[in-house]
C-alpha cells in the first residue's frame, strides 16, 4: 500500500469519525498534537541512533529501532493526510477573541465547526442524497455540515424541494452566489437567490465629496426621485453633515427579590464613579467596542440596564451584546441575588419603533442640512419654497402628529434608508429605527431660498460583518468608498456611510416633498412605477 493511499485511508478515516460525530474536533486536535509530537520525538531518536557509532544501525532492526521507525512513518503519514482535508475538520482556527482575524467571527467559528466530510450514513451520489432528504432520514440543515460542499449542498436541497413541493423554483437564480460565504454569517438552508436590481442616484454632494448612490428597490420612481434631489442639491453647492452620537445600545433585563433591590442595581449601574470599572469589564469584549453611557428603566422589580457602546465599524450588535455579557458576569459578585431573564429586555431597542430609540439614538444619529437656492427650487423642483414649507408643515409635522407617529415626521424616509441597507448589506429589519427621521423646512434668505434639514437619530450600519461580506454588497460599499473596516481610523467607514444614508434622505424628502407640491406625485408613478407592460399582463 503506498503513502498516499494510507495517507488518503487515515484521511477518510478522520473525515468518517468527525462527520459520523464519534470523533469532535476537540479531540481531532488531540490527536494532530500527539502526531506532532511523535514526529519530533521519533527524529530525534533516529538521529541519535544514527550518529551513535557504538551502535550503527543494522538490517533486520532492533525492537526498538522498529519502533522508532514505525513511529516517525506513522506520523509523517498522518500528517501528510492532513494537507487531504478540507480545512475546518482537523484544524479548528476559531479565533480566541472577537477580534482574531479581523474577519467575521460568527464565519470563522461556523466554519470551523462544519465537518468538512460526508455522513456515513448519507454517503453516495446526488440521487441518494436527495432521497434521504426527502424521506427525512437526513434532515435538510445537515447538508452543509455533512457534504462539505456548501453549493452542492444548496443544490440539492433545491431539488429535495421540488420533489417535496411538487413546485419548482426554476425562476429563483441558483448560480452566482458564493454558498460558503453565507455559511454561518446570512443565511441557513440556502436554495438560491432573489434578484433586486440596483439603481444608482447622484451624484450626491456631501460634504464636499461626490458619490454614487446604490439603491436596490423594486419601487419604481424611487431612484429617479432621489436623484432629482440629488441634483437639486449639487445645483445649490451641496450637502452638510453632522454626526452627533456613536452608539449601538442592547439592554438585558434582570430580575431582583424587591423593587428596592433593583433600584439599588440601578443606582449602582448609573452612578458617575462605577463608570470606568464597568467600562473596563464591557470593553474587554473587542478592540473596538467602547462603553459610552448606561441608563436603566425600572417595571417592578425587573431592571432594564441599556448598555450604548461604539463599535468601530461593525454596525456591532454582537460587540455590544458580549460586552453586556461580560457586565453582567462581573455583577454577580456584589449582586448574587440578580437573575437575568433575557439578554434583551426590549429596551435596546432592535428592530422596534420605540421612543427611547428617538429621544435616546441607536446606531448612528445623524443630522444633514442644505440650502437650496430659490432659482433650483423653481427650475429642477418645479415648485416654489412657500409651497414646500406649508406641506412640510401640514404633513411631516402636523399630518404626522396627527397619526401619532414615533419619529416619522418626513415623507418617505424608510424607502431610501431600506434601499440603500439591501445595496450595502446592512440588516433591511434596522430600517425600522434607522428611519426615523424628522424633516424641517424653513425659507431663508428674505424668503427666497429654502433651508432643509433631516435629523436621523439611529442609523444603524456596518461596514464590516453581516451581509457586508458579501460580493455584491461589498461592490456596493466600495463604490462609496467605505468597503470593509477603516484600518487607519477605526469607525471612520461606518460613520461615513451613516452620514450617505442621511444626505441620500434629504434628497429623497426634497424630491418626493417637491413632486407632492407641484402635484406630479401619481403622473411621475404612472410614468415610473407601472410600465405598460406590466398592466397589459395582468389584464390578460
Ligand atoms: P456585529 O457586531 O455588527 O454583529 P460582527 O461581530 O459580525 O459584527 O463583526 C465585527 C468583527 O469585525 C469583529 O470580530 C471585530 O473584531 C472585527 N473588526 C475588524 N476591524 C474592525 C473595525 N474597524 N471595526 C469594527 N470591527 C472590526
Amino acid at each position: 500500500m503506498d503513502a498516499r493511499r494510507v495517507g488518503g485511508r487515515i484521511a477518510a478515516a478522520r473525515r468518517a469519525l468527525a462527520a459520523g460525530g464519534s470523533l469532535p474536533i476537540p479531540v481531532l486536535r488531540i490527536t494532530n498534537g500527539l502526531a506532532m509530537i511523535s514526529l519530533v520525538l521519533s527524529s530525534c531518536d533516529l538521529l541519535r541512533l544514527c550518529s551513535d557509532r557504538s551502535r550503527p544501525l543494522r538490517f533486520p532492526l532492533g525492537g526498538r529501532e522498529f519502533a522508532t521507525v514505525l513511529c516517525q512513518l506513522a506520523s509523517v503519514v498522518y500528517l501528510l493526510s492532513l494537507f487531504g482535508v478540507p480545512s475546518g475538520s482537523g484544524h479548528p482556527k476559531a479565533p480566541a477573541s472577537d477580534d482574531e482575524g479581523g474577519g467575521s467571527p460568527r464565519r470563522a467559528r461556523a466554519a470551523a465547526d462544519a465537518p468538512a466530510a460526508m455522513h456515513a450514513g448519507v454517503e453516495g451520489g446526488d440521487e441518494e442524497i436527495v432521497a434521504a432528504v426527502v424521506s427525512g432520514t437526513l434532515p435538510s440543515h445537515h447538508l452543509e455540515s455533512r457534504l462539505g460542499d456548501c453549493q452542492r449542498a444548496a443544490r440539492l436541497r433545491r431539488e429535495a424541494l421540488r420533489r417535496v413541493t411538487g413546485r419548482g423554483v426554476e425562476g429563483l437564480p441558483f448560480d452566482g452566489m458564493d454558498y460558503q460565504a453565507i455559511l454561518g454569517q446570512c443565511c441557513e438552508m440556502p436554495v438560491g437567490y432573489v434578484q433586486v436590481p440596483v439603481g444608482v442616484a447622484g451624484p450626491l454632494l456631501l460634504d464636499g465629496r461626490q458619490y454614487h448612490v446604490p439603491m436596490a428597490t423594486t419601487e419604481g420612481c424611487l431612484v429617479a426621485s432621489v436623484n432629482r434631489g440629488c441634483r437639486a442639491i449639487a445645483a445649490s453647492g451641496g450637502a452638510v453633515s453632522v454626526l452627533l452620537r456613536d452608539a449601538m445600545s442592547r439592554a438585558p433585563v434582570v430580575k431582583l427579590p424587591s423593587a428596592k433591590r433593583a433600584a439599588e442595581l440601578k443606582s449602582f449601574m448609573e452612578a458617575a464613579a462605577n463608570f470606568e470599572t464597568l467600562a473596563s469589564v464591557f470593553n474587554r469584549s473587542s478592540r473596538f467596542g467602547r462603553l459610552q453611557g448606561i441608563r436603566c428603566a425600572l417595571a417592578g422589580r425587573n431592571l432594564y440596564i441599556r448598555f450604548a457602546c461604539s463599535t468601530g465599524d461593525a454596525m456591532g450588535m454582537n460587540m455590544v451584546s458580549k460586552g453586556v455579557e461580560n457586565v453582567l458576569g462581573y455583577l454577580q459578585n456584589d449582586f448574587p441575588d440578580m437573575d437575568l431573564i433575557s439578554l434583551s429586555g426590549n429596551y435596546c431597542s432592535d428592530k422596534k419603533p420605540t421612543a427611547v430609540n428617538w429621544i435616546e439614538g441607536r446606531g448612528k444619529s445623524v443630522v444633514c442640512e442644505a440650502t437650496i437656492k430659490g432659482g433650483v427650487v423653481q427650475s429642477v423642483l418645479k415648485t416654489t419654497v412657500q409651497k414646500l414649507v406649508e406641506l412640510n408643515i401640514i404633513k411631516n409635522l402636523a399630518g404626522s402628529a396627527v397619526a401619532g407617529s414615533l419619529g416619522g415626521f418626513n415623507a418617505h424616509a424608510s424607502n431610501i434608508v431600506t434601499a440603500l441597507f439591501i445595496a450595502t448589506g446592512q440588516d433591511p429589519a434596522q430600517n425600522v429605527e434607522s428611519s426615523q427621521c424628522i424633516t424641517m423646512l424653513e425659507a431663508v434668505n428674505d424668503g427666497d431660498d429654502l433651508h432643509i434639514s433631516v435629523t436621523m437619530p439611529s442609523i444603524e450600519v456596518g461596514t464590516i460583518g453581516g451581509g457586508t461580506c458579501l460580493t455584491s454588497q461589498a461592490s456596493c460599499l466600495n463604490l462609496l468608498g467605505v468597503r470593509g473596516p477603516n484600518r487607519d481610523s477605526p469607525g471612520a467607514n461606518a460613520k461615513l456611510l451613516a452620514t450617505i444614508v442621511a444626505g441620500s434622505v434629504l434628497a429623497g424628502e426634497l424630491s418626493l416633498l417637491a413632486a407632492l407640491a407641484a402635484g406630479q406625485l401619481v403622473k411621475s408613478h404612472m410614468k415610473y412605477n407601472r410600465s405598460s407592460k406590466d398592466v397589459a399582463s395582468a389584464a390578460s
